[in-house]
C-alpha cells in the first residue's frame, strides 16, 4: 500500500524503533510475571517495572508512588472522575468541567450523571479560552472535582492551567487535568505541584498503544477509589498483572521527549508556522485558536465554502490528516471543540486537522501545502456558492 504522508501525530504516533528495542527483551527472553516471588522470571521482570517508575519518577520529578499504570488515558478519565465521585459522593455531587474537554472527559461525565452528578460544563471564548471568574464562581461548596485539560487534542489550545490551580486550591477543589497532549510537548515543570491528578498516553508521545498512567498526587489519593480489583498489584489501585514490555517502552518514551523537547518545540513551532503561513493564503481560511498559547505541531483551519467530508476523501490519498468531528451512522457532527468555540455547524464541518511530529520535514510542509491548496480550490470550483458569494 502506499501510505500517504502522515500529518496526524495528535491521534497517535508510531513507536520510536529505541523504544521497540528498550521492550523487545521483554517479550521473549525477560517474559516473567512481575509478580512471581519465587524465581528469577519475576524478580527480573519486577526490577525492570521499578526501574521504569524509577525513572519516570525522576523523569518528571514526582514520587514513584504517585505513578499509577492504566491501559491509557480513557482509563485513567474514568478511574479519576469516576473514583473521586463515587468515594466522594456524601461531601457533594458536583463535576466541574469544559465543553471542549476530549470525548473521553465528556462521556464520563454523562455517565455519572445517570449515577447521579451535576455537571457544569464551562463555555471558553472564541480563542477556545475559559473564563476564570466564571471558573470561581462555579466553583461551590458541593464541588467535588474541577477537570480541565491542559492541551487541546484538536486545536492545541492551552489553558492557563496555573491560574486554574490557584483558584482551585483557594477553593478547597480537586483538580484533576487531562494532560495527554501536553507531555512531550510543553514542559511539565510545575504542573504536578498545580493538580492532584493528570493523565498521560504513552501511544502520543511515540511509544506502544494500551500503556498510560495515572499521575496522583500522595496526598490526594485518599479522595480515589481503587481502580480495578483482583491480584493487589499497584498497592491494589489498579489490579492486573503489569504489562512489563509497554511500561518499560513507556519510559523509553517519556526519556526520549523530555530530552528532545526543547529543540523540538522549536523545530516544530517553526513548520508549523510555515504551514499556517502557506495555507493563510487561501482565501476565506481561518485559524481555529490563533490567538491563544498553542501547542507547538498543531494547526486547526477551516476554509469557507468548502465540504469537509469531500475535502478530507480526497486528501486522504495523499494527506493523513483529521477534522475532528464524529462520524454516527445517521449524521455527521461537526466538532464539539469548534462549535463551543461559536464556529458555525458548516464552517466547523470544513475544518482540518494538521499534526506535526518528529518524522515531518520542511519538504513534507511544502508538499502538504501544494495538495491542500489544490484540492481546496478544486472542491470550490465545483461550488456554486463560491462563485455567487
Ligand atoms: N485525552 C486526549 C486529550 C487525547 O488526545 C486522547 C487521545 O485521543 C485521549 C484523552 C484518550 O487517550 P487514550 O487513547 O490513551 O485512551
Amino acid at each position: 500500500m502506499n501510505y500517504p504522508l502522515y500529518l496526524d501525530y495528535n491521534a497517535t504516533t508510531p513507536c520510536d524503533q529505541d523504544v521497540v528495542d528498550s521492550m523487545l527483551p521483554y517479550f521473549t527472553v525477560d517474559f516473567g510475571n512481575a509478580s512471581s516471588e519465587h524465581h528469577p522470571y519475576g524478580w527480573v521482570a519486577k526490577e525492570a517495572i521499578e526501574d521504569a517508575t524509577l525513572h519516570i519518577s525522576s523523569l518528571l520529578k514526582i514520587d514513584e508512588k504517585e505513578i499509577i499504570y492504566t491501559s491509557g488515558s480513557t482509563e485513567s478519565i474514568n478511574a479519576v472522575l469516576k473514583g473521586v465521585y463515587r468515594k466522594l459522593k456524601h461531601k457533594g455531587n458536583q463535576i466541574l468541567t469544559v465543553k471542549t474537554e476530549h470525548k473521553a472527559t465528556l462521556d464520563v461525565c454523562e455517565y455519572l450523571q445517570e449515577e447521579g452528578a451535576d455537571v457544569t460544563y464551562l463555555d471558553v471564548d472564541g480563542n477556545g479560552l475559559i473564563d476564570l471568574n466564571a471558573l470561581a464562581l462555579a466553583i461551590s461548596d458541593n464541588t467535588l472535582i474541577v477537570s480541565v485539560m491542559y492541551a487541546n487534542n484538536e486545536t492545541g489550545v492551552i489553558q492557563p492551567l496555573e491560574a486554574i490551580a490557584k483558584i482551585c486550591k483557594q477553593k478547597n477543589t480537586l483538580l484533576f487535568s487531562d494532560a495527554t497532549q501536553a507531555l512531550g510537548k510543553i514542559p511539565l515543570n510545575n504542573f504536578f505541584s498545580w493538580v492532584d491528578f493528570a493523565c498521560f498516553s504513552a501511544h502520543k508521545i511515540y511509544g506502544p498503544k494500551g500503556i498510560g498512567f495515572t499521575f496522583a498526587k500522595l496526598e490526594s489519593q485518599a479522595s480515589l477509589q481503587s481502580f480495578i480489583q483482583g491480584g493487589g498489584q499497584q498497592r491494589k489501585l489498579r489490579g492486573g498483572t503489569y504489562n512489563t514490555p509497554a511500561i518499560v517502552g513507556m519510559a523509553k518514551a517519556i526519556n526520549l521527549g523530555i530530552y528532545n523537547l526543547e529543540a523540538e518545540r522549536d523545530r516544530l513551532s517553526n513548520l508549523r508556522n510555515q504551514l499556517e503561513k502557506g495555507l493563510s493564503l487561501i482565501e476565506e481560511a481561518t485559524i481555529n485558536g490563533k490567538k491563544s498559547d498553542r501547542l507547538c505541531n498543531t494547526l486547526n483551519i477551516s476554509f469557507e465554502y468548502v465540504d469537509g467530508q469531500q475535502l478530507l476523501a480526497a486528501l486522504s490519498r495523499n494527506i493523513a490528516v483529521s477534522n475532528g468531528s464524529a462520524c454516527n451512522s445517521a449524521a455527521i457532527n461537526p466538532s464539539h471543540v469548534l462549535t463551543a468555540m461559536g464556529i458555525g455547524r458548516n464552517l466547523a464541518l470544513s475544518t482540518l486537522r494538521i499534526s506535526l511530529g518528529k518524522y515531518t520535514t520542511e519538504e513534507d510542509i511544502q508538499q502538504a501545502i501544494l495538495i491542500i491548496t489544490k484540492e481546496v480550490a478544486k472542491q470550490r470550483a465545483s461550488n456554486l456558492l463560491w462563485d455567487r458569494r
